[in-house]
């Protein structure tokens, strides 16, 4: 696998190494008094690793605040001069990218608009080639784990090793309580792929609204995060964009004094030998799941068998029904999610229809043979 360099090998050590990354800052960089305002009350939080500030910004629509440009970046440049702070924008081509490497910008993230876009991704790769800038990579707006996968290996194809992924959830157009769905699978399983990634959350965009922000990041860190990007704007109400999600530097400060960090790793032999025994707990009662599941198919088979002898469909939707049914009941008799077991049942379910599908055509074969 491609190389990637750790958090602790590029992240700023003079602020707090032990802490998980943050990255806070507006939305948008609005004027250069609200860019200095926020890092300011930032810089004495030595929990935040990096500045941000939107500069170019991708809205649905025209006609609405696009971002200040070009004349925004001095402002971020004195704010790290003024507060010893690195600074991080967004880049979705390459004049953004040149333009944020000539005002001598510390760190570029990818936006989840531009994340979709093969094309911009490897333009932006190659603007960036041979230069050793860290490189954000939001995950693509909608829920398509290869996009984002492919977006980090132009990265990696070009020798760019300073990378992270961030997890910004995905729209939906499912009514939720999320702007963004969270759909935590995603971030694990780009954790699994590209071990050594450093994936860190932005719950301001998947919450929407402030309230949500601190349990958003709190199940973040539970799922082993490696940091957060939370929208932080001196004052939310009147922010160009995003106001509904974007909190004071006081409520930051307040977030992140609650936040509980747990370790992924744990040293302490007590713990190591609870765990080990709960363990093989476990890995017996996934042996007799196994033994139960296949000792169900062979059944299936001899209904299969019947099925073929008296010309029954494969399929009978009343007994799908039926069966979905009982066990989602009984799941709520024994206290486990209805939904989990409902899906966990459609699925066998569903194989042991594609078995009996199966077994019909290799009969039918035979006789037409
Ligand atoms: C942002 O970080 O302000 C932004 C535009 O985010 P996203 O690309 O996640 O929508
Ligand atoms: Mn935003």
């Amino acid at each position: 696998m491609d190389h990637i360099q750790s958090l602790q090998d590029w992240a700023p050590a003079q602020r707090n190494p032990e802490h998980p990354l943050l990255i806070a800052g507006p939305c948008s960089a609005e004027s250069e008094t609200q860019v200095l305002r926020t890092a300011q009350a930032l810089s004495k939080m030595p929990q935040v690793h990096y500045l941000r500030a939107g500069i170019w910004k991708p809205r649905t629509r025209p006609n609405t605040f696009e971002g200040v440009g070009e004349a925004g970046l001095p402002w971020l440049k004195l704010a790290r001069r003024e507060t010893g702070l690195p600074i991080a924008t967004e880049v979705a081509n390459a004049a953004h990218v040149e333009l944020a490497l000539k005002h001598e910008v510390d760190l570029v993230w990818i936006g989840a608009r531009t994340t979709v876009s093969p094309f911009a991704i490897q333009e932006i790769a190659e603007a960036l080639q041979g230069t050793d800038i860290p490189i954000l990579v939001k995950n693509p707006m909608n829920a398509d784990l290869s996009l984002w996968l492919g977006a980090i290996e132009r990265f990696t194809n070009v020798g760019l090793t300073k990378l992270g992924a961030i997890h910004r959830g995905f729209s939906s157009y499912q009514p939720s309580e999320y702007r963004n769905l969270p759909l935590w699978q995603f971030p694990m399983e780009l954790k699994r792929r590209f071990p050594g990634l450093p994936v860190i959350c932005d719950p301001s965009h998947i919450a929407g609204q402030r309230d949500m922000i601190y349990s958003v990041a709190q199940k973040a860190l539970d799922l082993d995060m490696d940091g957060m990007m939370i929208e932080t704007h001196p004052n939310p109400e009147e922010a160009l964009s995003d106001a509904k999600q974007q909190v004071t530097p006081e409520m930051l400060a307040d977030i992140v004094k609650r936040l509980a960090l747990r370790n992924s790793v744990v040293e302490n032999p007590q713990f190591q030998s609870e765990l080990k025994e709960l363990r093989v707990l476990i890995d017996r009662i996934d042996q007799d799941i196994l033994e139960a599941l296949a000792h169900r198919m062979q059944v299936v088979r001899k209904i299969g068998d019947a099925k073929i002898r008296s010309g029954v469909t494969a399929l009978q939707v009343s007994r799908m029904d039926a069966i979905l049914k009982k066990q989602t009941e009984k799941a709520v008799e024994m206290e486990l999610n209805p939904d989990h077991i409902h899906d966990i049942y459609r699925s066998i379910h569903e194989e042991s229809v594609r078995l009996q599908t199966e077994m019909m055509r290799d009969s039918d074969q035979k006789s037409n043979a």
